[in-house]
């Protein structure tokens, strides 16, 4: 069965195929492209880009660096429907507490009342939300997280760049 270039989920009938990949939908198509163009950013150009946002002022607060991946935890259930997911976000560490505090508790709050992954999934939502107050990444190198991130959206300029001088909007 044909996989997504992509997300490797199995693709059952249609899906988005161009010369020699096939993607589950637009979105895949989009970013296994985006993967392919990261794959040809220069070293030296990364370096730099991951570097001046490392050492840059948070996005979110205006504060000083250092500004890394901080990812916090979510839950919230009603019933039998229970909702999680993981929220990375570019900021400062102190930003990076902030929600991931706001991620216990809302979670402790909201998580549990649902059955049977309310119960389930919310401790394992806060142990993941307490494991990143007390590690984080490590504030004096660039996360693998940050040069992932930076290099997608070195990416994404290039293509719009390209697009642009392309003619196509
Ligand atoms: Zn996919
Ligand atoms: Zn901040």
């Amino acid at each position: 069965m044909a996989k997504c270039s992509y997300c490797g989920t199995s693709i059952l009938f249609g899906g988005v195929k161009d010369e020699e990949n096939r993607f589950c939908n637009e979105r895949c198509h989009e970013m296994g492209f985006l993967v392919q163009v990261a794959d040809r950013v220069p070293q030296e150009m990364l370096d730099q880009q991951v570097a001046a946002t490392h050492q840059g002022n948070c996005p979110k607060c205006r504060g000083k660096g250092p500004v890394d991946v901080h990812t916090s935890h979510w839950i919230w259930s009603a019933l039998v429907l229970t909702s999680w997911n993981s929220k990375p976000e570019l900021c400062c560490r102190s930003c990076g507490i902030k929600s991931k505090l706001a991620g216990i508790f809302v979670s402790g709050l909201v998580g549990w009342w649902g059955f049977p992954w309310g119960i389930i999934v919310t401790p394992i939502q806060l142990i993941r939300n307490v494991v990143g107050l007390v590690s984080g990444p490590n504030p004096s190198v660039a996360s693998p997280e940050l040069q992932n991130l930076v290099r997608m959206e070195l990416a994404a300029r290039l293509v719009h760049a390209s697009r642009q001088e392309h003619g196509v909007a």
